[in-house]
Order: C-alpha cells, then sequence, then structure tokens
C-alpha cells in the first residue's frame, strides 16, 4: 500500500519534532489498523472524541442519511436547520435549569472565545480567572487563559486581564472580584493529567462567583456527554455553571463545539451589536446529526453506568509497582509514573504492542486513558496486558 508518510513530513504543518507518526489505513470500534497491517487498539479514541469508538454503525447511519438530505446551506443562526435544533433540545433536556440556550460552533477553543465574549458583554466587565495548567483553546482567547509560560510567553502579549490561580486552595477565591467577568473552571483538570477537582470547592468558586457577580463558566470539553460517570460532570460536582462549553466528543468524531447559557444570557449577541457572535460552520447539519445520535445511544444504552464500572475496575487491574499514581474520573484518568521519560519509553512499547496512547500537555510524567466508553471486557483486559508488558519490557 502506498505510504503518505513523506508528503505528511513534506506538506502537513507539524505541531511537533515528533510526531506519533501513526499511519491509519482505516479504523473501527476499539481499534485503529495500520499501514503495516497492524491492529492498534485505541485507548484514548482521538483525545476523548470518539465517544462510542470508530465508525460506530449507528453514527454511520446518521451521517449519511444527513448528507442526503442537506449538508452546508447558511451561515450559523439564519435558517431554521433540523438537525441544530434537534440535537439542541436534546442537549438542554440532559441539562439544568437555566441551560437551555445552545450556541453550536466548530471547535472548543472557538466555545471558549465565545464564552469570554457573552461574559464580557454581560458583566461589562473585562477581567477573567482561570487556573494553572489549565488549557482551553489555542486561539489568542483561550490562550491567555491557558495557565503555563512555557506555552504561552512566546505570544505575549496577550488578554491582558486574567488572573491565574490554583485549585484546592480557598486564597485563590480572593482573584475572583467585581472585575471578574468570568471564572473558567474543569470539574477534572483533564490536561494536568486528569485530576479531579474536589467537589466542596467547586461549590466555593460558584459561591463566590455568585457574591461578586461574576460569570462560572465549566469547560466539560474532556468530561462531557458521559465520560466521568454521569451525563455530564456537573450533576457530580452539584454546581450548575452559568455558561457550559462542550466540544471533542460532541460531534461523535465530527468537528463540534458549544457553548451553552440562559437564553436571557444568549440573547445579548443579537442586538447592539446585532450579529454580537458569528460563525460560517457552526452546528454544521453533519456534526449535528452524528452528535444527536451518538447522545440517543448514550442515554438509551445509559453508557456513563458502564463508564463508571469499567473504570472501575481498570483502576483496580491496571495497579502495578511502577505506576505511582492513578488519577482520574470515570474514562478520563492518568497512570503517572516516575519520570516523564519512564512515560515516554512505555508509550513508545506500547505502540510498538499495539496500543495507542498518550501524555498530558502538563503532566508528560502521565499515560492518558480516555478509550471509548464502548470498551468491552476483552479490550480492558488486553489494554491492561499491553500497559504492563510495556512496563517490565522497560530497565
Ligand atoms: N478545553 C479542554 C479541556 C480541552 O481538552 C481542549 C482540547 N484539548 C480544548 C478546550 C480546546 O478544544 P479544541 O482543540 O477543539 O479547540
Amino acid at each position: 500500500m502506498f505510504s503518505h508518510r513523506a508528503d505528511f513530513l513534506r506538506h502537513l504543518a507539524p505541531t511537533s519534532p515528533a510526531p506519533m507518526g501513526l499511519e491509519v489505513v482505516s479504523a473501527k470500534g476499539l481499534y485503529l489498523k495500520g499501514i503495516d497491517g497492524k491492529r492498534y487498539l485505541d485507548l484514548i479514541s482521538g483525545i476523548s472524541v470518539n465517544a462510542l469508538g470508530h465508525q460506530h454503525p449507528y453514527i454511520v447511519r446518521a451521517i449519511q442519511k444527513q448528507s442526503r438530505t442537506f449538508s452546508h446551506v447558511m451561515v450559523y443562526g439564519e435558517m431554521v436547520q433540523g438537525p441544530q435544533v434537534k440535537y439542541a433540545r436534546l442537549l438542554s433536556s440532559c441539562l439544568p435549569d437555566p441551560l437551555s440556550s445552545v450556541y453550536f460552533v466548530s471547535s472548543g477553543a472557538e466555545a471558549t472565545e465565545g464564552a469570554m465574549k457573552l461574559a464580557k458583554r454581560a458583566t461589562g466587565r473585562s477581567g477573567f480567572v482561570a487556573f494553572q495548567q489549565a488549557y482551553h483553546g489555542s486561539t489568542q482567547g483561550a490562550l491567555s487563559l491557558m495557565g503555563s509560560h512555557y506555552f504561552t510567553d512566546a505570544y505575549l502579549p496577550l488578554l491582558p486581564d486574567v488572573q491565574h490561580t490554583v485549585y484546592e486552595d480557598l486564597e485563590s477565591l480572593n482573584c475572583i472580584s467585581h472585575k471578574t467577568a468570568a471564572v473558567f473552571i474543569e470539574t477534572v483538570r483533564a490536561e494536568a493529567g486528569a485530576v479531579p477537582v474536589s467537589t466542596e470547592f467547586l461549590q466555593q468558586i460558584q459561591a463566590r462567583c455568585r457574591e461578586v457577580g461574576a460569570l462560572l463558566v465549566l469547560d466539560e470539553i474532556q468530561t462531557g456527554m458521559g465520560r466521568t460517570g454521569s451525563v455530564f460532570s456537573l450533576e457530580q460536582a452539584g454546581i450548575v455553571p452559568d455558561i457550559l462549553l462542550l466540544a471533542k466528543s460532541l460531534g461523535a468524531g465530527l468537528p463540534l463545539g458549544a457553548f451553552i447559557a440562559s437564553p436571557e444570557l444568549m440573547g445579548l449577541f443579537s442586538h447592539k451589536p446585532v450579529l454580537g457572535h458569528l460563525t460560517t460552520f457552526g452546528g454544521h447539519p453533519l456534526s449535528c446529526a452524528a452528535g444527536y445520535a451518538q447522545l440517543k445511544f448514550i442515554l438509551k444504552h445509559r453508557l456513563w453506568e458502564q463508564a463508571a464500572e469499567m473504570s472501575a475496575q481498570f483502576k483496580t487491574e491496571v495497579a502495578h509497582e511502577k505506576i505511582k499514581h492513578i488519577r482520574g474520573k470515570g474514562w478520563l484518568m492518568g497512570l503517572e509514573f516516575e519520570s516523564n521519560t519512564f512515560n515516554f519509553a512505555v508509550l513508545r512499547k506500547a505502540l510498538e504492542l499495539g496500543l495507542v496512547s498518550d501524555w498530558f500537555l502538563f503532566n508528560d510524567k502521565s499515560l492518558r486513558v480516555a478509550p471509548a466508553l464502548t470498551i468491552g471486557q476483552a479490550e480492558l483486559k488486553k489494554a491492561i496486558g499491553f500497559i504492563h508488558r510495556a512496563i517490565e519490557a522497560i530497565d
């Protein structure tokens, strides 16, 4: 079979000097097939994207059906497009009041940008508070929220009124003031290595936001759609944000993001100025049809319960003396080793054996575990076997 590797290196803009480089020819369920003819067990589902695995027949059928009906017809927000409306209604039915107005975009970063603008508009303030080692996207507004000098210093100046603080420290609540438009949080600090934030602290942040009139923005871009043991992790945290961010698995493998708020808040974009936020492709009919089918499937089969049970089993069975910490909630998990060198060696060996995983943006000592929610017993055992074999092949 013809390899695209040379042209990949020549014509695709690189994001690092050392890409994983696996050349995929097809994907099905929990497996990717490489050009070498080998099957690779996918333990990260495209970084928390393919909640039902690759090419799930139910989703493929939904995409095929919609592609025969209509694809792009008009920029977002003008025409009544069934797939968008059905999906927005279904999402709203899974969320607490007043989160019932969905602004569809095409990615997580765009959802963050939209939420930042809405918070400025709603409060008349320009300050933001975000957390160390938080990632909310790579565009300039979202990058301003990123709590990492390593990743942001080359792009200064970014937005001026952003403060970065730390989780689980009551002092950090003092950063949230009458000048704060919004505070961006996660319930599980995804790129810090899947570190859960305590319910108590999340509720304290919410209370502080309410006290000073700042909006609370919850990023469920990795935790949403059943991954952490409930449809959305806000249920377990007992908080109701003013704005919820979704992306990653929202489009079931097709590009889709959203920020969701109350109709009153969202209504601000429609006047003074009109067209307060715009996107051409946001809420693409194919992405919405795919996402709708996926959420219906997740709800019908209560996949969040399966995620909670199977991930708990995985946590117990994967334990190994070389794994120093196992963190996470549901199928958003990090296995931390003593060093990044050890983790990289495990990842390389695992890939050689037939297992795809990755490290985290701010925690390269940890191996990422975020498979499709449909992972079965056989695949779970196989993944653990690969990880143990990879660990034991090193030294
Ligand atoms: N928020 C979180 C928690 C994420 O993990 C990501 C992507 N890794 C984003 C936002 C940005 O999403 P996107 O890559 O679709 O812009």
